[in-house]
């Protein structure tokens, strides 16, 4: 069986912890690989090879960081099959739904791409007589990177390629489920042409987590994760002086006005719900309905849907299936225990995904997709992230009781409005307490040139990822005013000149 270790100065490198973690094909319950939990020590060897990387990265010029980043995103390009494969293999999404997840993470390397001009910084000329002021964009040193499974590829490239770009030397966890992208991620950023010790990877459970958010050398940490690891992870590192991005999870809401086109609700709902199998930080799990007539409407139709959906294998099906199993056979439990305690609260069981078998993959972590009617608050199926197939149903009168719902809810991640009225569309977006606002739109991302985060307990630190504020969070502000008694003469230079 492969053993998966670490990937430090350049080099992949064997953990020598003794500790591993086993790595499964959640599609048949096999367990294929086993990735080396890293000691402290091989934290901090990772963390020293990057400390040391920084001296040198840091004097590259934009253009030349750039340029390895526009090779990156080629090798990206032509490595994406191979990519959605370990990714299919590991996590169990469904092969076009990891290239998806690839393209995302490709979009974050082609805004990296543009760091000459992202990290100019601001002049002003004569702010006093005689006297300029110019603000520089710095990169910080060495940052830590720590991922969930749920995005092996795209969410380490939220992180690491603007860091990388913006001058920073970079310490990647990934998460223990699905280790073999990241590692796959520093090979293919090594052929690009980026020095090693630049980026490492790390595999590791809380021990190495640890040491990344105590050591002095480690100036910034970026998180995405579970809300109680979240918190966790903010707190500490922000105990010990670092800048801290730490994204937790989601409860996403979906308001139905009675307006809103019906056909075009059940198709979006029905990718943003069951979709990855639910297991997207921005999945939708709760559709607010207004009114009686919209709830019925939809729970009739999402039944037929739910009912022609084809669930399996991520991969090797003659006919790609619309959703694959979950993670593990302990997060099939978890979500298939939420689904009976939803009943046993009163809820109404609409389809129950807690029998589904995939013939000849009886050992696989399959949920059926699931559907709740009459879910309240309360309820734990309401109440809580479940992070699976399961989508519950919501009633309310009125618009502005399903404001009050989405904003009393603990989370804050993403929301969509379902409508035709620009009206009530644009009050929704200026009052909803939400991160991140679709309108018509069910699962809003936003892409790489905006920033990524939610509001509430979905996120902690005041940054979001990638977009304008990752290159804020990878870079420290420095101000400079100065004067010029005497103008400074350069020699004659003959030939065009080229940056170099
Ligand atoms: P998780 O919190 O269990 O693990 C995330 C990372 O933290 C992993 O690398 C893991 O090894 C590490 N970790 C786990 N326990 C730790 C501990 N006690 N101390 C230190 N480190 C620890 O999350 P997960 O199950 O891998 O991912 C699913 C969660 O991620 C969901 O809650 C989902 O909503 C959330 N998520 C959020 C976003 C977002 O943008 N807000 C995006 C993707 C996923």
């Amino acid at each position: 069986m492969q053993t998966l270790g670490n990937f430090i100065s350049g080099q992949s490198v064997a953990s020598d912890s003794g500790r591993f973690s086993a790595v499964y094909n959640p599609a048949t319950g096999e367990q294929t690989k086993q990735v080396g939990l890293s000691s402290a020590d091989e934290t901090r060897a990772a963390i020293a090879s990057a400390q040391e990387a920084f001296k040198t990265w840091s004097k590259v010029t934009p253009l030349n960081r750039a340029r390895v980043m526009f090779k990156f995103k080629a090798l990206l390009e032509q490595h994406a099959d191979e990519l959605a494969e370990l990714i299919t293999s590991e996590h169990g999404k469904v092969f076009s739904d990891a290239k998806g997840e690839l393209t995302r993470g490709l979009e974050v390397v082609e805004f990296a791409c543009g760091i000459p001009h992202l990290q100019k910084g601001e002049h002003s000329l004569n702010v006093g007589r005689g006297v300029d002021s110019m603000s520089l964009m710095q990169p910080l040193g060495v940052c830590a990177g720590i991922a969930p499974f749920n995005f092996p590829a795209m969410v380490p490239m939220w992180m690491f390629p603007v860091a990388i770009a913006c001058g920073n030397t970079f310490v990647m966890k990934p998460s223990e489920k699905d280790p073999s992208t990241p590692l796959r991620l520093a090979e293919l950023l090594k052929e690009a042409g980026l020095p090693d010790g630049v980026f490492n990877v790390v595999n590791g459970d809380k021990e190495s987590v640890d040491v990344l958010l105590t050591d002095e050398r480690v100036q910034a940490v970026s998180f995405v994760g579970s809300t109680p690891i979240a918190e966790y992870i903010y707190s500490t590192a922000s105990a010990h002086g670092k800048r801290v991005q730490a994204l937790g999870g989601a409860k996403n809401h979906m308001v139905v006005m009675p307006d809103a086109d019906p056909e075009q609700v059940v198709g979006s709902l029905m990718g943003a719900a069951y979709g990855s199998a639910g297991e997207r930080c921005m999945a939708i799990s709760v559709a607010v309905c207004v009114g009686d007539e919209v709830a019925d409407k939809l729970i009739s139709r999402m039944s037929e849907e739910i009912d022609q959906m084809r669930v399996g294998p991520g991969m090797g099906l003659a006919e790609e299936a619309h959703m694959g199993p979950v993670i593990s056979k302990e997060h099939a439990a978890k979500v298939k225990a939420y689904i009976t305690s939803g009943i046993e609260q009163g809820a109404a069981l609409i389809r129950d995904g807690r029998e589904f078998v995939y013939a000849g993959h009886e050992n696989g972590y399959f949920v059926g997709p699931t559907l709740f009617d009459h879910v309240k608050p309360g309820m734990r199926v309401y109440n809580e992230e479940i992070f699976g197939p399961v989508l519950c149903v919501v009633r309310v009168n009125s618009y502005a009781e399903a404001v009050a719902l989405i904003n009393a809810h603990e989370y804050g991640n993403g929301t969509a409005i379902f409508t035709r009225d620009g009206d009530t569309a644009r009050q929704f977006c200026e009052e909803i307490q939400v991160g991140m606002v679709g309108v018509n739109v069910p699962i809003p991302v936003p892409m790489a040139f905006h920033s990524f985060g939610g509001w509430k307990r979905s996120l902690f630190g005041p940054l979001h990822m990638h977009g304008p504020d990752g290159v804020r969070f990878y870079t420290r502000m420095k101000t400079i005013t100065a004067r010029w008694p005497t103008g400074l003469r350069a020699g004659a230079e003959f030939s065009m000149p080229t940056m170099k």
